[in-house]
């Protein structure tokens, strides 16, 4: 064969096997689109301005540069057919800039809007999902003469905010005022903190043919602002699972976007589900769709990315994912520790994914598990066999007994 690389092999995808993706960010979510598109025939070109990053490390190649270095975009976007970020605050300028020159998905509008709490908030609003009641902060005058209701509240940097970095309670207006000080006086936004009965997620993806397909509803706790566990699907009922996919749909046609997206959400004690924030990209909440789905949210952006047909969402098995923080190499006095990965691998249905980061710092994402089995709560108990090994606190979702699913 002359050229087992040409289109004609694939009729319909803009870039087929054989071709080169590029995506911009050099993390685990890189690392684990790499894995995927090179699963599928594909060659992958990271840029990261940090060598050795988890992507690059199993990338094809590397550009190695700034994100807003116009040369380096240049060489990425010579060396591609195609580029997809994994990092969420690569300016929109640079997909811009990329934009000129090759398909860029999702495209730099979306980004724009998810990099910008306010923006983003705004949009959600204006289709019609429901929100927490919320105001812009960007002036002393914002903090004054607000509704008493948005208190308690939590004051959010409009931009670059994660895992619950760039957040301070404000249980009223002095407080607030103190906040945003404390935020640099940056702009923000002010949420009321709502009573949760419980957070979910939502990944959609959609293609540059306006087809989209949505996954099971995750069911996800976070630990001090960082994803904890997520528990697929759901232990929600039906009806709720359907309010939350269609929610997520509906973020994702507005946009007219093109690749994956996560949709978070907070559900009320009353059932009601108000949208929290969506990350225009794979999602922590997603890893268990790697073993737990025919194709993987890493899969869905290769296809969504080369233009090919989307995958199935179809749930294979039920699954646990746990989250393994850096906290777990230091024992209860911080003193370095081991983690007995051996033993994990041999819990029935453990799938131990690491990413290869060489130093392991508190709140530092290194790893993850995720936890098969033929029945949810079986899952659950093997994720609890796979905690205690690991000596990770265990969550209060898995604590509790089934919700009856
Ligand atoms: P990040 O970008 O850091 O993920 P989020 O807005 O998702 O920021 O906040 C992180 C976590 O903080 C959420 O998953 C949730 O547990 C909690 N949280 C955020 N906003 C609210 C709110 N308005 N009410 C209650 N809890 C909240
Ligand atoms: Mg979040």
């Amino acid at each position: 064969m002359k050229n087992p690389a040409s289109p004609a092999r694939t009729p319909g995808a803009s870039v087929p096997p054989g071709g080169t993706l590029g995506v911009l960010g050099g993390g685990q979510l890189g690392r684990m689109f790499c894995h995927a598109a090179q699963a599928r025939g594909y060659r992958v070109c990271v840029l990261d301005p940090l060598a050795d990053g988890p992507a690059g490390a199993v990338a094809d190649e590397q550009v190695l540069a700034a994100y807003d270095d116009p040369q380096g975009l240049d060489d990425l976007a010579r060396r591609c057919s195609a580029v997809t970020t994994e990092f969420e605050n690569v300016p929109a300028r640079s997909l811009e800039h990329l934009e000129r020159r090759l398909p860029v998905r999702p495209q730099a509008a979306a980004v724009a809007i998810a990099q910008d709490r306010l923006r983003e908030k705004a949009y959600f609003v204006s289709c019609g999902v429901a929100v927490a009641p919320h105001a812009p902060i960007l002036t002393p005058g914002d903090c004054e003469h607000l509704d008493p209701a948005l208190f308690p509240g939590i004051l959010k940097t409009a931009r670059l905010g994660y895992d619950g970095k760039g957040q301070v309670t404000a249980t009223g207006p002095a407080q607030l005022r103190a906040a945003w000080a404390e935020l640099q006086c940056v702009p923000c936004i002010l949420e009321k903190r709502m009573p949760l009965a419980g957070e979910l997620s939502v990944l959609v993806a959609r293609g540059a043919d306006a087809k989209s397909c949505v996954f099971p509803v995750s069911e996800n706790e976070h630990r001090a602002g960082i994803l904890s566990v997520s528990i697929l699907p759901a232990r929600i009922d039906a009806a709720q699972a359907a309010q939350a996919q269609d929610i997520a749909l509906r973020v994702a046609e507005g946009l007219g976007y093109v690749g994956v997206l996560c949709v978070e959400l907070f559900a009320l004690a009353d059932g009601s589900l108000l949208v929290n924030e969506m990350a225009p990209r794979p999602h922590n909440s997603g890893h268990a769709t790697i073993e737990a789905c025919v194709s993987s949210q890493f899969d869905q952006q290769v296809r969504t990315l080369a233009g090919l047909p989307l995958g199935d969402t179809s749930l294979r098995s039920p699954a646990v994912m746990l989250n393994l923080l850096g906290d777990l190499w230091f024992d209860g006095q911080g003193q370095p520790r081991a983690p007995d990965f051996a033993a994990v691998m041999g819990v029935p249905g453990a799938c131990l994914h690491l990413y290869g980061k060489a130093e392991a710092r508190p709140g530092r994402k290194m790893g993850h598990v995720t936890v098969l089995g033929p029945r949810l709560d079986l899952a659950l108990e093997r994720a609890r066999a796979v905690a205690a090994i690991l000596h990770l606190a265990l969550p209060a979702s898995l604590a509790a007994p089934d919700r009856g699913s």
